[in-house]
């Protein structure tokens, strides 16, 4: 059982959810590309070759949220004619964008409590729920600015770069600048994706919680390189799987050397915010499945302005962390402010779970559809605290749904939070149901469930998959 964190080390240094990173997020000048010294050639960070697996059409098998990276098209070409392509792609072209979901803006039950950290100052102004999904970097990463506005989210997350390889090309100069730009304001010619509304995901390869020197070595080699691929697109938040023991240590150990990483790239590539994403299968090798563990993991972080959670609902509820009501949501996010601190609350993952409380599976499920149910997601649609931070889908799809660029499950899971959202408490009990019956038939109707044998065991070996030696290939979460 790990150590307790003193909590005064984590909320005392917490800004109080006001944060001391806020202006530099969205006032800073964009960090200026540097030319990588790594070997040069032209892709643009996608990876060409990775199959066509989607793409959180089964998380339960691919271990977590998965959007696999793929391509629109066919991938008939052996050529090189990347340069020959049109940009935007004709099919994710702004101009067949719908409107924006989430506006106007939900009017959020007042709190004295100033907003979340690693956001832009706190003002009187509303706040926009930075709702969107996992998005595709097909085509380069600005493809998934595209893909977002195309679903009508607010917020989105995407891998820097091909999320099961070691190493990738870096990005060409063009690709930065495109991304640069369609995250600018509308006004300016962009999509108006700033900053605080977009939370990069690792590469699933990075293990920093094994101490073994040399495995280390390569995980932080991976987990930099991704942080300094956010600092390149003008991205602060990258979030991450904080790792495993894999058995070889103390779970004090691997907090140790997933803090010293943080600490190494915090000196090695500035501003980016690393967002430590909690996980499930509590009582296992895995790190991060309790807040004690997040927090004692931020206790040794050195520039804790540079130090965020990113709060998955599946993961929560996996490790036994209850959100099915009004009630018991806010006891978990009561817990979650003492034994850690709002102040580090920097993103959510929104998937609902097809596991029971505590049942230690990662097992996505899509919004208000599992056990966790409609009511847990409207109170993080209607909590303060979740305004201006990114909130990202990672629920279930159609099996190449990316790749045909099939939105619909996420446009419809993010209008349905939109609209539960702005139900009142009385009208709640009785819309619910039948809010949930319609939104069922038409989730079939999109992406009918499977009929699955029952859950792999997890003693099981899994196919194909490692030699469980070493988990940092593939946690099970
Ligand atoms: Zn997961
Ligand atoms: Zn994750």
């Amino acid at each position: 059982m790990p150590p307790r964190p003193r909590r005064s080390t984590a909320s005392t240094t917490a800004p109080k959810r006001e944060r001391s990173t806020s202006s530099s997020l969205s006032d800073a000048p964009p960090p200026k590309p540097k030319a990588s010294t790594k070997a040069k050639t032209k892709t643009n960070g996608t990876d060409k070759k990775v199959k066509p697996k989607t793409a959180l059409a089964d998380d339960a098998k691919a271990g977590d949220d998965d959007p696999t990276v793929i391509e629109d098209e066919p991938p008939k070409k052996k050529t090189k004619t990347a340069k020959a392509k049109v940009w935007p792609p004709p099919e994710l072209s702004p101009e067949n964008h719908p409107p924006r979901n989430g506006y106007p803006i939900f009017e959020l039950p007042s709190t004295s409590a100033s907003p979340n950290g690693a956001l832009p100052p706190h003002t009187t102004e509303k706040r926009p729920m930075l709702l969107g999904a996992h998005t595709s970097i097909a085509g380069g990463p600005a493809g998934a600015l595209l893909r977002a506005g195309k679903a009508g989210a607010n917020g989105l997350a995407l891998f820097t770069k091909s999320q099961r390889k070691w190493a990738s090309n870096p990005y060409e100069p063009e690709a930065i600048e495109r991304f640069r730009d369609l995250m600018k304001p509308k006004e300016q010619g962009g999509l108006g994706y700033p900053p605080e509304s977009i939370l990069v995901h690792g590469s699933y390869l990075i293990n920093l919680g094994n101490p073994d020197e040399t495995k280390w070595n390569t995980s932080y080699e991976c987990f930099k390189d991704d942080v300094y691929r956010c600092h390149q697109l003008g991205i602060k938040l990258y979030n991450w799987h904080p790792g495993s023991t894999v058995g070889a240590c103390t779970k004090e150990e691997s907090f140790a050397s997933i803090a010293k990483a943080i600490n190494r790239v915090h000196k090695e590539v500035p501003e980016v915010v690393t967002v430590i994403e909690n996980m499930a299968n509590a009582g296992s090798n895995i790190v991060g499945t309790a807040f004690s563990e997040l927090a004692s993991i931020i206790a040794l972080v050195e520039d804790k302005s540079r130090v965020r959670v990113c709060l998955d609902t599946c993961h929560l509820f996996a490790s036994g962390y209850d959100l099915r009501t009004e009630e018991t949501y806010a006891e978990t996010m009561k817990k979650f402010d003492e034994e850690v601190g709002n102040g580090y609350l920097g993103g959510m993952h929104l998937n609902d779970s097809k596991a029971d409380l505590a049942g230690n599976k990662d097992l996505h499920e899509n919004i208000g559809l599992g056990k966790i149910g409609l009511t847990g997601f409207r109170c993080i649609m209607r909590d303060p605290l979740m305004s201006g931070i990114p909130l990202v889908l990672e629920t279930p799809a159609p099996e190449k749904a990316l790749e045909t660029g099939d939105f619909a499950i996420w446009m419809r899971e993010i209008k349905l939070l939109y609209e539960i959202q702005g139900i009142e408490d009385e009208e709640w009990s009785n819309k619910k149901d039948e809010i949930e019956q319609r939104w069922r038939k038409e989730r079939d109707s999109i992406n009918p469930p499977k009929e699955k044998g029952p859950p792999k065991s997890k003693t099981a070996p899994k196919g194909k998959k490692k030699s469980k030696k070493d988990d940092s290939e593939e946690d099970e979460d």
